[in-house]
């Protein structure tokens, strides 16, 4: 506390400190002095007046001696009166031996109990002396005795106590002359002081006022008053230091007017530079708006050529498939296989284009579906290997799971697909011998999703380091050099990277030439409620043949999970010599065959053997490119013949049914147009503007015994079906005068068309397009070019469909809005109830942009203030959805503002999306006119 206070106090000036350091030893050296003197002058005092009382007792007592021998009562008084005269004495008194008063003289004298004593002493009292002698009498007499040796008598010396003499003394003189010299001293000294003081502050203020001076001139200087400063005049004996200070003033002052020059200089500059940044801002502005609206039409034409490209690819593609078909010549047949492939090439090349125009445009969005991951996997292997793997090239393609992996996931099965058939396609054509593995796990998961974690390994060329980085960009390759041994635009992982991002993921990728290339992504797909059939495990006992350390590794660790016993074999011979050990407790062989022609001849060998000799079915695993089809002699010893990569499940199939032989539906799966007869007198119209595309079509359909019949544009097609009832129309999208969703519009007018399934064939690929080709009233759509098989099958799922067009709408709105609601709001008036709903549903796509805007500056209450105006619209438009994310939304913003808010704005937008596109499918009542 004390210490706090202290450290409080102001430091002193150097003035004062200098006043007190001359005052202080000033002062105490006066305060000692005048002490000193006072004590000793006191002291003086007293002593002098306790001799002079004691003198003067003496010198009565002396004196009176006769006259009190004699009682001479005169010479007494006289006596006292001498001692009275001294103005010191207040009293004398004499006493006799008795100790009685026998004289006395002066003011009554204080009474006190003097002792009667022979010695003679002195009593000090506050106020006065009392000093007491004894008086004696002395008897000088001749009659001694006499001494002998001197011859003379010793005289007699005998002395008489008498009386006493008392006499007191006051102190009052001595008082009054302490005063005076206190007085006296007390003056001196306070003068003294004063002068110090007067003294001290004179000298200590001439000595700090130079420093005061040159503080000021400082503290003018830094706030830049020069003149003032220089006006500072110091004593003569600092001459130096005031040169000094008037050369540090100039000098300052020129600084200073150089900085401000400076400073203004660059004002100038920056005010002058902002004008041109904001003209080129300007600029710009306008070139960013050109790039972009450029951009668009970039994609737009992309778009199109596309959808040009892909319709003469249709024709071209169809009638290869055809020739393939009739053609024998191996020399023609190897042309039109050329035409084949090149075809599909350019085709992948168009999607690749179209795909990254998309992305580019940010028009890509993902679908939900409910897929088997595992299918997918063994899906993309499957074709893949067919496509890349060669005679030369035969390398081992191995998909590994996780344990944990569920099987079903809800995600955009296609993009999925695309993906992986881009990372897996470029691992098999970039490795020469070795494997390409995919590892599938679970990277993290929460109650509604899942990430996984893909990595693609492979063995093949590597990437060198310093072209890693490349890789993700457009049109990149890693060295021209593999470009042109292996072709591709250079597309493909960019389109991979930017679907892998779209699904919540990462993509990255390590790579040694000397080892190969790893590439990993992740993706976040949402759980499934699916699950698949649980398979029991199989009692069986298999030998097994796989020369390939990682694909038995693959195998035997599946055979294990289903129970499987195997006993792995490293040749041919041991596979033997192991049967005719033990054949009883073996049901199977799966024997691995590679397309090379001894290999096949001791394959085909063993598989005879097996059959022949134990009654012991083979299955046969066949590395592509080897087909089925090339064992035909071994269909009916072999209880089934596999494909590699083998998916689990084919694996536990063949295992399932060993003895049962499938191999006739395998063929049936080759020639797949074989069977169509219950199609037969099915009566189709086709439209479209193409007539090469009519005809191609007409070629498929009608050797399967299909009525078909041919429209060129929409009036035609609508005016053939007001005569004639169709079972199924295919519809071209874009047709010059009226297109296919308004031709489908018109046919949904006529009555028995009501529920008529109609098909578009269209080019376009956009989600959106897809979308409003569905509101437009078609059922479904197939996209050019058309896969002949794909055509049957869509055939067979309309043709058997049962519900009606206006079930299928009904499914669709089910979720996204409520006619009764919309009609009850305004008791049963569908004109007003419509048009509340076309003002609600015209302003949205505005008001979505506002809300991403909002987001964007993540401005809250701009945002509650749409969210509310959108909330209170949809409640009375039976825009259910809407109204639902609305307030989920609104409840959101307002209680936890913009935090984890983009799920909710999320959902809210997609809603809104929905809405608009189904929007023309809603069955507004008679009474109202037709949607726009
Ligand atoms: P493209 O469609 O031309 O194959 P991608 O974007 O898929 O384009 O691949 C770009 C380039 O990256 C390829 O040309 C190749 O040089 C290199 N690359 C991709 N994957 C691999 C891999 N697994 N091993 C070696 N190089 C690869």
């Amino acid at each position: 506390m004390r210490l706090h206070f202290l450290t409080n106090l102001a430091p002193l000036s150097v003035g004062r400190k200098l006043f007190w350091a001359l005052f202080t030893p000033v002062f105490v050296i006066s305060m000692l002095t005048s002490l000193f003197l006072l004590s000793t002058r006191f002291d003086d005092l007293n002593r002098q007046l306790f001799e002079r009382t004691k003198q003067i007792t003496e010198q009565v007592a002396t004196t009176s001696e006769y006259a009190i021998v004699f009682s001479d009562q005169n010479m007494m008084y006289r006596i006292l009166q001498n001692a009275l005269s001294n103005h010191d004495i207040n009293s004398v008194q004499l006493f006799n031996s008795e100790q009685k008063i026998i004289a006395e003289l002066g003011s009554a004298p204080t009474q006190n109990n003097m002792t009667f004593t022979e010695e003679s002493h002195i009593i000090e009292y506050d106020d006065h002396l009392e000093s007491m002698s004894a008086i004696y009498y002395a008897n000088n007499s001749l009659d001694g005795i006499f001494n002998a040796q001197t011859d003379l008598f010793n005289p007699t010396n005998q002395r008489n106590l008498i009386g006493w003499v008392k006499i007191e003394a006051n102190k009052s003189a001595i008082k009054i002359a302490k005063y005076q010299y206190a007085s006296l001293i007390i003056f001196s000294l306070v003068l003294l002081n004063i002068l110090t003081i007067l003294g001290a502050y004179h000298f200590s203020s001439h000595l700090t006022q130079p420093i005061n001076k040159l503080a000021m001139a400082l503290n003018k200087l830094v706030k830049g008053q020069f003149s003032a400063a220089k006006l500072t005049k110091l004593p003569p004996e600092y001459a130096e230091l005031q040169k000094d200070l008037l050369d540090l003033t100039e000098r300052l002052e020129h600084h200073h007017e150089e900085l401000i020059i400076g400073i203004e200089q660059s004002t100038e500059d920056i005010r002058r530079s902002m004008d041109s940044m904001e003209e080129k801002s300007a600029q710009l502005h306008i070139a960013n708006r050109e790039a972009m609206e450029s951009n668009r039409l970039k994609s737009q034409f992309l778009a199109n050529i596309s959808h040009e490209v892909r319709t003469p690819l249709n024709a071209i593609l169809g009638y290869t498939k055809t020739l393939q078909k009739d053609i024998v010549d191996p020399q023609q047949r190897l042309y039109v296989d050329t035409i084949e492939q090149s075809t599909n090439s350019l085709l992948a090349i168009i999607g690749d284009i179209l795909d990254f125009s998309k992305i580019e445009a940010g028009k890509l969005n993902l679908e939900n579906n409910h897929f088997n991951l595992k299918a997918l996997v063994d899906d993309v292997y499957q074709i893949l290997s067919v496509n890349l793997l060669t005679k030369e090239k035969q390398i081992d393609l191995v998909p590994e799971f996780c344990a944990d992996i569920p099987e079903w996931f809800v995600g955009d099965s296609t993009r999925i697909r695309q993906i992986l058939t881009n990372l897996i396609g470029n691992a098999i054509k970039f490795t020469h011998q070795g494997s390409v593995r995919t590892k599938v796990s679970i990277a993290s998961q929460t109650s509604q999703e899942i990430t996984l974690s893909f990595q693609i390994i492979d063995t093949g060329i590597g990437i060198p380091e310093h072209k890693i980085h490349r890789l993700f960009k457009p049109f990149s390759q890693v060295d021209t050099s593999t470009t042109r041994q292996f072709g591709g635009t250079g597309l493909g992982l960019v389109i991979t990277k930017k679907l892998v991002e779209q699904m919540k993921g990462k993509i990255e990728v390590s790579s040694d030439p000397s080892i190969g290339s790893t590439f990993r992504f992740t993706i976040t797909l949402k759980k499934s409620n699916k699950t698949s059939q649980y398979k029991q495990k199989l009692d069986r006992r298999v030998l097994l043949l796989e020369p390939s350390t990682t694909y038995k590794n693959y195998l035997t660790a599946y055979l294990d999970s289903i129970g499987v016993h195997y006993v792995a074999c490293s040749d041919i011979e041991q596979i033997i010599s192991t049967l005719n050990k033990q054949h009883d407790a073996i049901d199977a062989v799966l024997l691995s065959v590679t397309p090379d022609d001894q290999n096949t001849t001791e394959a085909r060998e063993l598989i005879a053997y097996c059959a022949q000799q134990y009654a012991i079915p083979s299955i046969m695993m066949v590395q592509p490119p080897g087909q089925i089809a090339h064992y035909p002699d071994l269909k009916s010893l072999c209880s089934d013949i596999l494909l590699k990569p083998i998916s689990q499940d084919r694996l536990y199939q063949a295992l399932l049914h060993i003895n049962k032989a499938p191999i006739e539906l395998l063929s049936q799966k080759a020639l797949p147009s074989a069977n169509h007869e219950h199609l037969k007198n099915l009566k189709i119209l086709a439209v479209d503007d193409s007539p090469v595309n009519l005809q191609l079509l007409n070629h498929w359909l009608t050797p399967a015994g299909v009525k078909v019949s041919t429209a060129y544009s929409g009036r035609q097609a609508v005016d053939m079906a007001i005569h004639e009832k169709f079972d199924l129309i295919f519809m071209d999208i874009q047709m010059p005068e009226m297109d296919g969703m308004e031709t489908t519009q018109q046919l949904r007018q006529l009555k028995h068309y009501k529920n008529t399934p109609i098909i578009a064939l269209t080019a376009h690929a956009l989600g959106s397009e897809q979308q409003q080709i569905l509101a437009s009233g078609m059922n479904a759509y197939l996209t050019k070019p058309i896969d002949e098989e794909l055509l049957f099958t869509t055939i067979e799922t309309w043709r058997n469909n049962t519900k009606t067009f206006q079930d299928q709408v009904d499914d669709k709105l089910i979720n996204i809005f409520d006619l009764d609601k919309a009609l009850a709001v305004v008791d049963g008036k569908a004109d007003i109830a419509k048009e509340m709903f076309d003002m609600l549903a015209d302003s949205l796509d505005a008001e979505k942009k506002l809300i991403q805007h909002h987001l964007e500056k993540q401005d809250t209450e701009k945002l509650i203030e749409v969210v509310h105006r959108i909330h209170g619209a949809s409640k009375y438009t039976g825009t259910i959805n809407i109204a639902r994310h609305a307030g989920f939304l609104e409840t959101h913003l307002k209680e936890l503002g913009l935090e984890d808010a983009d799920g909710v704005a999320e959902d809210f937008i997609e809603a809104i999306e929905e809405l608009l596109n189904h929007r023309q499918l809603i069955p507004w009542p008679q009474s109202v006119n037709p949607t726009r």
